[in-house]
């Protein structure tokens, strides 16, 4: 499934609806791969006929999109984790430079205790998501309990954020090889955000 929806998103000649309608789709596979590498606790629940073991997933919970990419994830993880709580971070990669610049930032108030899942749908460099995780750090966030989703990440980026961060949990649905001259991951799908919103 994952590979189908993947190569929807691939293909330049996807028209923008169905461009969305996979976004989601990989996006709910995506929420479905975090929930399961998250511990849950035990416990027991009366069916109609007697008791049955079961287990919860009940952690406080802060999802982060990082702006503008970031939001497509967030519906299909708030289906999952309804409970969560969602801060904001708005990046802009400058052209030029490919550097992340921030412009925005409105977090709930963040402690030890909570579990941080950051989406982005591309990871090219690493730096979008370097600098997101640093902020959260700041802000007193466990590192331990960080976990960073992306739908395509090229091999150079992860390997930067894997050095960088050796205890964050990165989700991908797909690693690809390379970059190019101007940090686009290759062969990658584009530029997403502007596929999505139709801004190209
Ligand atoms: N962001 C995108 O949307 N595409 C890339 O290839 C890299 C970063």
């Amino acid at each position: 499934m994952k590979s189908l929806l993947i190569t929807k998103l691939r293909d330049k000649n996807t028209p923008r609806e169905q461009f969305r309608s996979a976004s989601y789709h990989l996006g709910s596979t995506l929420a479905h791969m975090t929930m399961s590498r998250f511990a849950k606790r035990e416990i027991s629940v009366q069916t109609p006929l007697g008791e049955a073991a079961g287990v919860a997933f009940d952690h406080p919970l802060i999802l982060v999109p990082i702006l503008r990419a970031g939001l497509v994830l967030l519906p299909s993880f708030l289906e999952l984790f309804p409970q969560a709580k969602v801060g904001i971070i708005g990046l802009k990669r400058n052209e030029t430079t490919a550097i992340a610049d921030q412009y925005y930032e409105n977090f709930p108030l963040i402690t030890r205790e909570d579990y941080i899942v950051v989406l982005d749908p591309m990871l090219a460099t690493g730096g979008s998501a370097i600098r997101s995780i640093n902020c959260l750090l700041e802000k007193g966030a466990d590192i331990k309990k960080i976990k960073m989703v992306c739908m395509i990440a090229a091999t150079e980026g992860v390997q930067v954020f894997k050095s960088q961060f050796p205890e964050v949990d990165l989700i991908l649905a797909q690693e690809d090889p390379t970059l190019t001259d101007d940090k686009f991951i290759y062969p990658g799908l584009g530029d997403f955000g502007d596929r999505f919103f139709g801004t190209d």
